[in-house]
């Protein structure tokens, strides 16, 4: 049998509910993970557990807000008993909270660098202090192809995904010694529910726009995740991946 590429490790993958996180938490425990997937509600929590059992894989779903420290240090402590070291932390959880600047509302500003920025500040730093003491580590932060190309409408969401990439490159010179790796994804249009709410016409222009003309799905984003945190993905470091059908090429 051939062995898995993940097996052995334990994985922390945040916002698993649906989308994107769902098929990371799922493609990681396909290949051996055991992993621990966040919702932000009890009931979001359970059906994670669920769709882990039903495929037999290893782990469970967690509650966590990672825009509330309160919720983010339960977590921690929950692992900490439990003695479960993450060897994989996979920051994902996101939204938006899209309005053109001069309508833009101070809260909608403030929960998305909240989730989107701050929330991938703290879980690095509460789940990196182990990985530095046992000299492995895998952070893989989900960014967004707006960072990189900007989006009207969403300049808070831009901001937030372009303050993970320089967060993750000083990052990840701060622990390459220690063989931990920070590296950044950033999707282009991936079909969930995020993307959801384009129009028809919305889509068809966004399509257009796309070289490979059409939009991706989670997989696209899960497959490269599961293969950043494998130990082949060793010498990669500091870097931003797009995953968004030739749309970033210039
Ligand atoms: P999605 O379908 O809207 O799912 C978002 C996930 O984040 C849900 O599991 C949600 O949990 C969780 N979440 C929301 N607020 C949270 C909070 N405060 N604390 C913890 N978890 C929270 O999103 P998606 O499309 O899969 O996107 C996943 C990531 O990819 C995001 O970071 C997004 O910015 C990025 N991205 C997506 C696209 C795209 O086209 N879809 C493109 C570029 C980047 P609950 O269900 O419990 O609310």
């Amino acid at each position: 049998m051939i062995e898995k590429i993940l097996t052995g490790k334990t994985a922390l993958v945040t916002g698993a509910t649906r989308g994107i996180g769902k098929a990371i938490a799922l493609e990681l425990a396909n290949q051996g993970a055991t992993v621990y997937a966040t919702a932000t509600s009890e009931a979001g929590a359970t059906e994670i557990t669920n769709y882990l059992q039903q495929n037999s894989y290893h782990g469970q779903g967690l509650v966590l807000n990672v825009a509330e420290t309160v919720s983010i240090k339960n977590v921690t402590d929950f692992l900490q008993e439990q003695k479960i070291i993450v060897d994989i932390l996979v920051n994902n959880a996101g939204i938006t909270r899209d309005n053109l600047l001069l309508r833009m509302k101070d809260e909608e500003w403030e929960q998305v660098i909240q989730t989107n920025l701050t929330g991938v500040f703290k879980l690095c730093k509460n789940f990196s202090r182990p990985m530095l003491k046992q000299h492995w580590g895998r952070i893989i932060n989900i960014s967004s192809i707006t960072a990189i190309v900007g989006n009207p409408g969403q300049t808070n969401y831009a901001a937030a995904k372009a303050g993970v990439m320089g967060f993750s490159k000083s990052l990840a010179l701060e622990l390459a010694s220690r063989q931990i790796t920070v590296n950044v994804v950033a999707p282009g249009f991936i079909a969930t529910d995020m993307t959801h709410s384009l129009t028809e016409a919305q889509r068809e222009h966004a399509c257009k726009m796309i070289p490979i003309g059409s939009m991706g799905t989670p997989e696209d984003i899960a497959t490269l995740v599961a293969f950043l945190a494998s130990p082949a993905a060793k010498y990669i470091t500091g870097e931003t991946i797009t995953v968004a059908g030739g749309l970033a090429i210039h």
